[in-house]
């Protein structure tokens, strides 16, 4: 496979139970390049106790999102890492209108930024959320085949408790309030591509490369 000659600069969006860390992974593999997520980022930070993740330890612990401001230092200070220099897939950022515009400006000069948006409707994410279950006696996951007892010890099957369906429900009402204003910042673009996420894994791994492929711009092509 030839390299890429111009950065692949790609963000990721979709809600819980799309797929989009799995996507994110696969494509920074496939391509070679970093994956940077901000969840990582900070639960490092926090494990190093650095200034920033004591800032960020701070802010959780008073059950607030970390601010703009820090996570835009964070993801920027990221960006300025040379094996970012043929791309990134970014993914838990931006989150906010704020993060968004700063993000123009640290790739100014970098290429464009193409910007993904994995598309499932509610429904099929609540299935898929709430179908992941595990065994109450051996904590096994269980495949969705299993209908109410364990294949393996016969115990009852529970819904892991992060994913009851109040909280599920509740978590995708967050993303969406959140990440409408973000879609709306960049569904203009030209290098914006939504993806259905409502098909098999690989299916959406396919999609998404076809998708980048057509937005990514040639060496010497302008774009206005
Ligand atoms: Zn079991």
């Amino acid at each position: 496979m030839q390299r890429p000659t111009l950065a692949l600069n790609v963000v990721m969006l979709g809600p819980p139970g799309a797929g989009k860390g799995t996507q994110a992974e696969r494509f920074a593999r496939t391509h070679g390049l970093p994956k940077i997520s901000t969840g990582d980022i900070l639960r490092e930070a926090v494990v190093a106790g650095t200034p920033m993740g004591q800032a960020a330890t701070a802010t959780m612990d008073a059950g607030e999102l970390v601010g703009d401001e820090v996570m835009i230092e964070i993801v920027g200070e990221r960006l300025t890492r040379p094996d970012t220099r043929p791309g990134f897939v970014l993914d838990g950022f931006p989150r906010t209108v704020a993060q968004a515009t700063a993000l123009d400006g640290i790739m100014d000069g970098r290429g464009a930024l193409v910007v993904i948006d994995i598309v499932v409707p509610e429904e099929a994410l609540l299935r898929r959320l709430a179908a992941r279950r595990i065994c109450g006696s051996c904590g096994v996951n269980a495949p969705v085949e299993w209908i109410a007892a364990c294949g393996t010890c016969g115990g009852a099957l529970v819904v892991r408790t992060d994913d009851g369906n109040g909280i599920v429900r509740e978590r995708l009402r967050v993303y969406h309030r959140q990440t409408r204003p973000i879609v709306e910042f960049y569904s203009g673009r030209p290098t914006f591509r939504t993806i259905d996420g409502n098909q098999p894994p690989d299916v959406v791994t396919a999609s998404m490369d076809g998708a980048i492929r057509e937005v990514s711009v040639g060496p010497g092509e302008v774009r206005a």
